[in-house]
């Protein structure tokens, strides 16, 4: 017999039962972070709570731990366009699964409670007003759930950004159905959410499992808006055929920009709540189903979509958080694979949604306008994208990449050195610095910047701080521009503000500066296009290099195309067919056999029975023509 303890051993038990679960249904190899643990709560029936950022694969740690255990496990999900998606995805795999919902005929849905009463179903979606009525609750006591996952549980909070009244009756779910496990998975990273999903799921003994915000594959870029038609199109340049979303803070700028698009000879769709709901569900089919690449929409679009193979989400106006910002540049690249979020931004922006939270309660007001602060100085930033990002959920990026963070991220305009900065940054900042020393460190911001602009405004007089040395040293600039060095400089720890009134005060680190023997970086003002446009190429990130390495790019987008027309005539969105890893490393292993090709990734049994042959004949099909081309 080998060493170790029995609970050792089952584990490693368990650890192979769901692997081969993973490897047959999915054609997966190993675990994304924290998903084994996650699956482990499951299996062992340890209630808990998943928190994992947008892509980070919370619906394997329920989907996985349901295939794997006894019986049939119960799904709650906010959305029916969400159920829909994973019970296609799950029907694909191989895995019989269905779900419940207002939009099947009454036909349908008794099917569905026959097969349930069969004992057929290995997983069953329902809405939570559904799953809460009587005879539901009587239906499912007679099947005996394994395991209730709650899903997007931040609708249960109404600190969360979505919260949902349905959500709240879940509450009583415990009750109503005792002695089964609940789960709750959410990519919501605020503590005050956290908290209050297990409140009000009642989930007194639950493990909390955090995983890292951090988005490795995401490059994440900043401009300042100018020629917002020529910015958009310069990004979309650069995904050519790739899906992707361009987000607009009003309806009007939706249309409007989609317009310009489209005449442009861009494949786009609107999305906004003024379209019918006709043609929003058809906008948005479009999408998926990748007859059109883009969608231009406002924040209405979104929450279901799980479309993993988003490449690029341009932000066209600022958002009014970093949360919706994490959440909506969340949506690229959920499979893994490189993507990129641009965004531009302008103070006109800030200004329009402070506009708009005035009529806000004066509580909820002022953390919504900290929250739009905060969104501000990102865009204004000079720190690395990933760190400021995941510094805001608290967490550090040292943490999550280890020595490597110290080289910086490798995938924001910050690191690749992309950013436009002034050529005089250190001469400016030392006067910067100068200024806030000559004003005894008694002053705030935007005083600060009158000064430095050489402003006649009576408190500046009356002060007789136009005697300064100072005074005026910043006046071939715009007020915004100076304003925005400033914060740089505090982004960059040279200044700091105090709690209490917002004065500025030298840091420590303001002492190398005003020796002389460290740089500050300081953004040149707008100046239309960014360098990356104008010296040609971005540079490209590092998990774009990895991910296309070995990949033929041919074989790849005539991959692609059979994907869409197999995806049409079984009128599923076509990554639920296959998602991009799996072609790209179709294209890159080029297999010929049916062995050789469940060794790619992303290929279960189901698929391989399903679109072996069909995908092999493609590979076989495009080796030939690329041969007689070279002839
Ligand atoms: P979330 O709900 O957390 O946003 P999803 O469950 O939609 O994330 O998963 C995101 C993507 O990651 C999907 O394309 C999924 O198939 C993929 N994925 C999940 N787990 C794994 C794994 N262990 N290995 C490879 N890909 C995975
Ligand atoms: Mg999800
Ligand atoms: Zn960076």
């Amino acid at each position: 017999m080998s060493g170790g303890t029995f609970a050792a051993r089952t584990r490693g038990c368990m650890r192979e039962r769901i692997l081969e679960v993973l490897r047959r249904y999915w054609g997966y190899d190993s675990f994304l972070p924290l998903q084994e643990h996650a699956m482990a709560c499951v299996m062992r029936g340890t209630e808990s709570v998943v928190v994992l950022p947008t892509g980070g694969g919370k619906s394997l740690c329920y989907q996985a731990p349901a295939v794997t255990l006894p019986g049939m496990a119960l799904v709650v999900s906010p959305l029916i366009s969400l159920m829909k998606d994973q019970v296609d995805s799950l029907v694909e795999c191989g895995v019989p699964a269905a779900r419940l919902d207002s939009s099947l005929s009454a036909e349908e849905q008794g099917a569905v409670r026959s097969r349930v009463r069969a004992r057929e179903l290995k997983l069953l979606y329902v809405s939570p007003e559904r799953l809460m009525t009587d005879g539901f609750l009587d239906l499912l006591r007679g099947a005996a759930p394994s395991f209730i996952a709650v899903d997007e549980a931040h609708c249960v909070s109404m600190w969360g950004h979505d919260f949902r009244p349905e959500y709240r009756q879940l509450g009583a779910l415990k009750e109503a159905l005792p002695g089964v496990c609940l789960h709750a998975y959410t990519a919501t990273a605020t503590q005050q959410v956290r908290d209050d999903i297990a409140r009000q799921l009642r989930l007194t003994e639950a493990r909390m499992l955090v995983g890292l915000f951090d988005r490795p594959n995401l490059a994440y870029k900043v401009e300042r808006r100018a020629n917002v038609l020529e910015q958009v199109r310069a990004a979309l340049d650069r995904h050519r055929g790739d899906s992707g979303i361009v987000y607009c803070i009003r309806r009007a700028d939706v249309d409007n920009l989609c317009q310009r698009l489209g005449e442009l000879g861009y494949r786009v769709r609107p999305y906004h709540a003024g379209l019918d709901d006709a043609t929003r569900k058809r906008n948005q089919e479009a999408f998926i189903r990748e007859e059109v690449e883009t969608i231009v929409a406002t924040v209405a679009f979104g929450m279901g979509i799980d479309k993993s193979n988003v490449r690029y989400v341009i932000h066209a106006g600022m958002p009014k958080s970093p949360e919706h910002y994490q959440q909506e540049s969340g949506r690229a690249g959920r499979d893994g694979l490189e993507a990129e979020c641009t965004l531009f931004y302008s103070a006109g922006d800030f200004t329009t949604w402070s506009r708009l939270l005035s009529e806000m309660e004066p509580e909820a007001k002022a953390v919504a306008q900290a929250k739009l602060a905060d969104m501000y100085n990102y865009c204004t930033g000079v720190t690395c994208r990933h760190q400021a990002l995941v510094r805001y959920f608290g967490q550090e990026l040292a943490a999550a990449r280890g020595a490597r963070a110290a080289e910086g991220c490798g995938a924001c305009d910050v690191c690749l050195g992309d950013l436009d900065c002034l050529d005089e940054s250190l001469e400016t900042a030392q006067g910067v610095l100068l200024c806030v020393t000559e004003l005894e460190q008694r002053f705030g911001a935007d005083y600060t910047a009158q000064v430095l602009l050489g402003s006649r405004d009576q408190r500046v007089v009356d002060n007789g701080h136009t005697s300064l040395p100072s005074y005026g040293l910043l006046a071939a600039h715009t007020r915004r521009l100076v304003r925005d060095w400033l914060e740089q400089l505090v982004a960059q720890g040279y200044l700091c503000k105090t709690e209490d009134y917002h004065v500025l005060r030298l840091t420590e680190k303001a002492q190398q500066v005003l020796a002389g023997e460290e740089t500050p970086r300081l953004l040149k003002p707008a100046a239309g296009a960014s360098r990356a446009e104008r010296t040609g190429k971005p540079k490209t990130s590092k998990t774009a290099k990895e991910s296309w390495d070995g990949v033929d790019a041919g074989l790849f987008e005539a991959l692609r195309a059979l994907r869409r027309d197999l995806a049409a005539d079984k009128g599923v969105p076509a990554y639920v067919v296959f998602g991009d890893a799996a072609l790209r490393d179709m294209a890159r292993l080029k297999p010929t056999t049916a062995t050789a090709f469940l060794l790619v990734h992303g290929v279960g049994e189901k698929k391989r029975q399903q679109y072996g042959d069909v995908f092999l004949a493609a590979i076989r099909n495009y080796a030939t023509t690329a041969a007689g081309g070279h002839r």
